[in-house]
């Protein structure tokens, strides 16, 4: 039992050394994980410590960078009050609650030294103190209403801005904005001499205004008198032209009534243009032939280009009515200031007068019409173009300073046009021509039918002869549109090689540089053919007295008026188809017989021109003008002069340039030396030589005297021409 006993102690004991064992080395991991655990704890402390020292160090940085930063803040604060306390307005902010939160001395100053204004005071409060102070001049209104406005008016946004009067009799304009925190931000302008000013301007203008209407007035009034005796000066004279007179007074009296005529026509103008300011002038439409109009301002101004050498052109829409309703007096004024501006302002060349238009939509019997008139002359450079619609506005420039004028058409032109309603323009370039054109809304009393225009059976072509091609080009559209086989040519050799034979009537253009319309005529009937002719020309009553008149079928005026070519043209077709073909016409050839002389004169003086014409008065001669030099050569081409007086300073060609000119002429055509002599002011020394070189053959010097200008022309009489008056020729051998 005993051993057994020690057996199972022993075993106990052995059991229990293996326990304690096993706690051991269960107990020495678990120091071992300790250990390794601190180890790390201790990297992670070592680890958060150096982090610490790093963020301690930004730390620093980041103290100094707010310091500075404050630093800047406050220097810039202080820089932006310094600006807001040195501007001369006000300038104030509120908070939310509107509580003043600062304010410069400018805005202060308003209070004129208040107490109560002060930071913390309130918006409201400060109206209080500036309606009960006198502060502000609120006229009549009442205080709390106003006070009231003035609170309301800052829930607005945006604020608008307000001007008050203030008790110093000061202006102030108020600019308010709420800003994104709530402040109100106030901008108090000094606008007291803006006020001034304006004050100033308007007092000014009305001053000018008055003045201005008191010089049209003005002008109305004195217009309107000096035409009351004007037009007794233009009648009385009419009457005196038409009493005994011989040439002389008969030239003195025409005199007066031209200036007479060309100082109403100035005086005109400026009773209309005052009226046209005075917004007095009124339309009368009533119903006119505006094709007619046009005609007839085109023929009144054709002396004047023919004088030039002018073409006028007239191209009228062929489908386009005739009669619109319009007032008839104005349409014809602006048509003349417009056309006579082209004439005036072209030395060569065409006017060309285009009317188009087309029915307006809805309404049939409305028609908007463009009427343009191009010319071929000195033209508008492109930097004067907007001025000249200005009143009493010429182009200053050496081309533009020989033409005479007021400056007032166009300005009244534009003012007619747009009292019609209209629109007015130009195109132009310089040297080349100007276009002018405008465009008005019209109702038009006779709408054509379409084939009204058609010609009778006897009448299937025509050849038309015009050494313009424009002429040419109306000429063919509107024939065509008539219905005819149209051909065209534009001279009388490439017309006649063209068989004249094989149409039914020619229209030839009566005289040109290569075209003579008789001339032709004569050589078509002088090879038997008889094709009907109508002959056009700026001047039919003299045409209807030359030589091979009656080889016309018809003479007509130019430009053509559409319907009178088209009567004409009627009567052709209803002749042709019922006549059996005429026999040729006889034609006489032979020249016309020398009779008188032929003397030009080339001097651009007027008054010079009547003291020529009185003192050769007492010759039988054919004496014919030239304003200028260029004048002179067209005049000796066409004049064939058999003697030539030339003065030496003209405008445009001098007379030596146009001696010279001639003289190549001459030389080109092999024709004799035409005697020419110089009328010249300049007396001088060596002058002659000058003169003789450029090929004239004598000279007078001016004033010129009578006795010297007779004794030159005696010597030059062509042989078999008498000149001299039976009992004068008597007197002065
Ligand atoms: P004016 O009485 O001088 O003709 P306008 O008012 O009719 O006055 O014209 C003003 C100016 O415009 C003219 O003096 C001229 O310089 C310029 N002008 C008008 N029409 C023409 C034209 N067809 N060609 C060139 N210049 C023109």
């Amino acid at each position: 039992a005993e051993r057994r006993a020690r057996m199972a102690a022993e075993s106990l004991l052995q059991q229990k050394q293996r326990e304690l064992s096993s706690a051991n080395r269960k107990l020495g991991e678990h120091a071992k994980l300790l250990s390794e655990e601190i180890i790390e704890k201790r990297q992670e402390v070592r680890i958060v410590r150096s982090q610490a020292e790093k963020l301690k160090g930004q730390n620093t940085k980041v103290r100094e960078d707010l310091d500075r930063a404050t630093k800047q803040a406050v220097v810039a604060e202080r820089r932006l009050w310094d600006a807001i306390e040195t501007i001369q307005d006000g300038f104030a902010v509120f908070n939310g609650k509107d509580q003043l939160v600062i304010a410069n001395r400018a805005y202060l100053a308003m209070f004129d030294g208040l107490d109560g204004v002060r930071p913390g005071v309130t918006f409201p409060d400060l109206l209080d103190l500036m309606v009960d102070e006198g502060l502000v001049d609120i006229g009549h209104q009442d205080p709390v209403k106003w006070k009231d406005f003035m609170v309301g008016r800052w829930d607005h946004d945006p604020i608008e801005p307000l001007t008050l009067k203030l008790w110093n009799d000061s202006y102030v304009k108020f600019l308010d904005r709420r800003a994104h925190d709530g402040d109100m931000v106030s901008l108090a302008l000094n606008i007291t001499d803006t006020i001034r000013h304006e004050r100033e301007l308007a007092e000014a203008r009305d001053r000018a205004e008055a003045a201005a209407r008191a010089k049209t007035a003005f002008l109305a009034n004195m217009s309107h008198e000096i035409r009351t005796p004007m037009n007794g000066v233009v009648g009385m004279s009419e009457l005196l032209i038409e009493s005994s007179l011989d040439e002389e007074q008969q030239l003195y009296a025409e005199t007066i009534r031209n200036s007479a005529e060309a100082l109403l026509v100035i005086i005109n103008d400026v009773l209309d243009y005052s009226k046209i300011e005075a917004e007095k002038l009124v339309l009368h439409p009533e119903a006119f032939d505006l094709e007619r109009a046009i005609n007839e301002v085109l023929v009144l101004l054709q002396p004047t280009a023919t004088d030039k050498g002018l073409e006028l052109l007239l191209d009228f829409d062929l489908f386009l009515p005739t009669r619109f309703v319009a007032d008839p007096g104005r349409m014809r004024q602006v048509l003349t200031n417009l056309i006579g501006n082209a004439v005036k302002f072209t030395t060569e060349g065409h006017v060309l007068v285009r009317v188009t238009g087309y029915p307006e939509e809805g309404n049939n019997s409305n028609y908007t019409l463009h009427i343009s008139v191009e010319d071929t002359g000195i033209g508008i450079a492109e930097d004067k173009i907007e001025a000249i619609f200005g009143e009493f506005n010429q182009v200053e420039d050496e081309r533009n300073r020989k033409y005479e004028g007021t400056g007032l058409g166009l300005a009244i032109t534009q003012q007619l046009v747009e009292l019609m309603g209209g629109e007015i323009w130009v195109d132009s370039e310089l040297g080349e021509g100007s276009c002018f054109g405008f465009q008005v809304s019209v109702e038009a009393e006779d709408v054509p039918a379409p084939d009204s225009m058609k010609i009778p059976e006897g009448l299937r072509s025509a050849m038309v002869v015009d050494d313009l091609p424009i002429n040419r080009t109306i000429l063919e559209k509107q024939l065509t549109a008539m219905g005819l086989t149209v051909t065209t040519h534009s001279n009388a050799d490439a017309a006649l090689a063209d068989n004249p034979e094989h149409v039914n009537m020619v229209l030839v253009d009566h005289s040109s540089m290569d075209l003579d319309g008789l001339t032709f005529t004569q050589k078509l009937r002088a090879r038997g053919c008889n094709t009907p002719v109508i002959l056009m020309t700026a001047n039919p009553s003299f045409v209807s007295q030359a030589e091979g008149a009656n080889n016309l079928f018809a003479i007509m005026q130019k430009p053509l008026l559409r319907r009178d070519l088209y009567e004409r043209l009627r009567e052709l077709g209803l002749w042709l188809a019922s006549a059996p073909a005429p026999a040729p016409q006889p034609i006489t050839t032979q020249e016309p017989e020398l009779q008188r002389m032929r003397l030009l004169a080339a001097e651009d003086n007027k008054t010079n021109q009547l003291v020529f014409r009185k003192m050769v008065k007492s010759l039988d001669l054919d004496l014919e003008f030239a304003n200028n030099g260029r004048e002179a050569v067209d005049a000796f081409k066409s004049f064939r002069p058999h003697l030539v007086f030339m003065d030496i300073s003209m405008p445009e060609m001098d007379g030596k340039e146009a001696t010279r000119t001639i003289r190549t002429f001459e030389a080109g055509l092999g024709m004799e030396r035409t005697p020419i002599c110089a009328l010249t002011a300049h007396a001088m020394d060596g002058d002659d030589q000058g003169i003789l070189a450029a090929g004239l053959d004598f000279y007078l010097t001016k004033p010129l005297k009578k006795a010297a200008i007779l004794d030159r022309i005696r010597q030059h009489v062509p042989e078999g021409v008498i000149i001299e008056p039976e009992d004068s020729a008597a007197a002065v051998a």
